[in-house]
């Protein structure tokens, strides 16, 4: 091998964790600091007793086969498939998202569906102008199917009405037009078969935070260590190149000359700290104004719902998603318990972010128990989470619709030795994180931008 080089890896998530066990393997030298007490990031575990659930939903793709070899070496046997149910709970009764359960009318009443049939129909022949996304959808499902089924969830979920958003490029009306014709099916034809229902889906048997503890003993044993409560202080650039980087381990500086930084800090963050942009500082309010908050209510009773996850239609409630571990992974719960977590997702001043945390807990309980979804008598114990600047909603492409941002990840680009590999999805960040590795090993940065662009369609399967 040629000379050993030095390289810093910011964050312990799947991004850094990914790169740094790749590089790790090499023999280079790695400092991997993390600012958090525990490694993982957003993919970290979140144990109580024999539970160990993970943050939120985490539905790990199997869409990059890389990544997909990177997860199934780690955890062989314990990479179990799993049944991919997904309900919507609409005023307190949960429908299926696909046909695949309960058939046709996914669990609507008959009387619903045949409802559901008539607006349908209204919207084919009325003359509606669709001039945004909520008339959009409407023309192409009708106004009770798309009320009961996606428009509820998805503007919690992405802090925007469908009446604000735009009306979808030339190509997804194509894909629209085609939905309609898979709605007459779907109405209509015998045989109905969802893109969904073909995927594999698979899931840590301990929850995606098994992943994160595999790659964490692998490194030790290779004599890596992360340092939590680390921070980044200082960077020196010159020449478009990183020179000295002060870091805060425990609060002791140390500097260093590294060959190469991997930085798994949100690019709008990267701004402040690579760039020294001003433009950076003020955008980053703006555009991470985002944030969740969770609620784990575990449970001694047997789970009361077979889905991995519900996504709560009804406006009127806060809660957008609820996820049962149960029907996840396998070995996440405990025989005959429970473990759901409520996802709310909000803008970062939401008055919810101030809400003590004991009355979230009776506003759980209290719209679970109206569902019929949970025994308050058999609630353990309970966690709550407040998670501000934490968008779950995020797609990394979305950056391409803000033109500061645009210009903020071109200049991050022009460091010559700096990876940023911070991504919107566990897979896409894990991608992030083994390209950058081997781009370092390779010696060439550009195929790390050329397959981690978002602008690519499918940029990774080369
Ligand atoms: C509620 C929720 C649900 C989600 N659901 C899914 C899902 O179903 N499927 C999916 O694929 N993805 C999901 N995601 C997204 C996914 O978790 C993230 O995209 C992924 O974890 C990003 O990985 P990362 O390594 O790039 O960043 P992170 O996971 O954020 O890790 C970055 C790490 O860097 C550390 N760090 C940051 N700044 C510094 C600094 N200055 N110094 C030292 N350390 C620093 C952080 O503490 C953190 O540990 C969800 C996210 C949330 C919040």
């Amino acid at each position: 091998m040629t000379k050993k080089k030095e390289i810093l890896i910011i964050g312990a998530g799947p991004s850094g964790l990914s790169a740094a066990l790749e590089l790790a393997k090499t023999g280079h030298k790695i400092i991997l600091i993390e600012k958090a007490k525990c490694p993982g990031g957003l993919m970290r575990n979140i144990n109580h007793g024999d539970f160990n659930v993970d943050l939120g939903r985490k539905e790990l793709y199997t869409r990059i086969q890389k990544v997909n070899d990177f997860w199934e070496e780690l955890l062989h046997d314990d990479y179990i498939k799993y049944e991919h149910r997904v309900g919507i709970l609409y005023k307190n009764k949960i429908l299926e998202s696909s046909i695949l359960y309960k058939g046709r009318l996914k669990g609507l009443s008959l009387i619903q569906f045949l409802k559901c049939l008539i607006s349908f129909v209204k919207e084919k022949i009325s003359n509606r102008k669709v001039s945004n996304y909520r008339d959009f959808a409407y023309k192409n499902s009708g106004v009770l199917f798309t009320e009961i089924f996606t428009k509820g969830f998805h503007e919690k979920f992405v802090g925007r009405l469908w009446k604000d958003l735009p009306i979808p490029d030339k190509t997804a009306r194509e894909i629209d037009n085609r939905s309609t014709v898979s709605l007459f099916q779907y109405f209509f034809l015998k045989k109905f078969e969802t893109k969904a229902s073909r995927i594999e889906w698979r899931h840590p048997k301990y929850g995606a935070g098994q992943i994160t503890n595999l790659i964490i003993e692998k490194l030790n044993n290779l004599n890596v260590n992360v340092h939590y409560e680390s921070n980044l202080s200082g960077v020196k650039i010159i020449d478009n190149s990183i020179s000295l980087v002060t870091i805060e381990l425990k609060g002791v500086k140390k500097e260093l000359k590294p060959d190469y930084v991997i930085s798994s800090i949100p690019p709008e963050f990267s701004g402040n700290i690579f760039l020294n942009l001003d433009y950076a500082k003020t955008q980053v309010k703006t555009s991470m104004n985002r944030g969740a908050i969770l609620v784990y209510l575990f449970l001694d009773e047997s789970s009361k719902f077979n889905h991995c996850w519900v996504n709560v239609s009804d406006q009127n409630s806060k809660i957008g998603r609820i996820v049962n571990y149960s029907n996840f992974g396998g070995g996440m719960v405990p025989k005959f318990k429970t473990c759901l977590c409520l996802e709310y997702f909000l803008f970062n001043k939401d008055p919810l972010f101030d809400l003590p945390k004991q009355e979230l807990l009776e506003m759980a309980l209290t719209e679970l128990t109206k569902a019929h979804l949970i025994n308050r008598e058999n609630l353990q114990y309970h966690m709550i989470f407040k998670l501000p600047n934490t968008n779950p909603a995020v797609d990394w492409k979305d950056y391409l619709n803000e033109p500061h941002k645009v210009e903020l990840y071109k200049k991050l680009k022009e460091i010559k030795n700096l990876y940023n590999v911070n991504r919107a999805g566990t897979d896409r960040a894990t991608h992030a994180g083994l390209e950058a590795a081997a781009a370092i090993k390779f010696g060439s940065k550009e195929l790390f931008e050329k397959y981690t662009d978002p602008r690519q369609k499918e940029p990774w399967n080369h």
